[in-house]
């Protein structure tokens, strides 16, 4: 009778309320704060924790470029392992190897403990 009715959502139907988000990797709707799917585990792109206000690529090309100077780590406020980093010419390449690794994976971290801007 009354379309309208429509905007009433009542929990099912295609009316999705918008506080609901979906899991990306199998699609079950979950609370946007939810750091998990519940259905698969997935973490929740929309619960992500803050990231970093760097971000990965440009700390990418540093390490890659000039990483044996730290210059990545520099980037990211990490002064005092940046300095290390020189006095050891990037461990020798393989701090560096490891850093860009983790870079590009997403593991590396800025000096507050946040997740790189991808
Ligand atoms: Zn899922």
């Amino acid at each position: 009778m009354n379309e309208l009715q429509m905007n009433q959502n009542d929990g099912h139907g295609d009316g999705q309320p918008p506080n609901k988000v979906f899991c990306s990797e199998c699609g079950h709707g979950m609370s946007p704060k939810a750091p998990n799917c519940p259905s698969c585990g997935a973490p929740n792109s929309a619960a992500m924790e803050p990231v970093s206000q760097k971000s990965m690529v440009p700390a990418a090309l540093l390490c890659f470029f000039l990483g044996t100077f730290g210059i990545h780590r520099f980037y990211v406020g990490k002064i005092i392992t940046g300095i290390l980093m020189i006095l050891t010419l990037g461990g020798l390449g393989i701090w560096v190897l490891i850093n860009f690794v983790m870079i590009i994976v997403g593991s590396f971290r800025d000096k507050d403990g946040l997740p790189l801007r991808r």
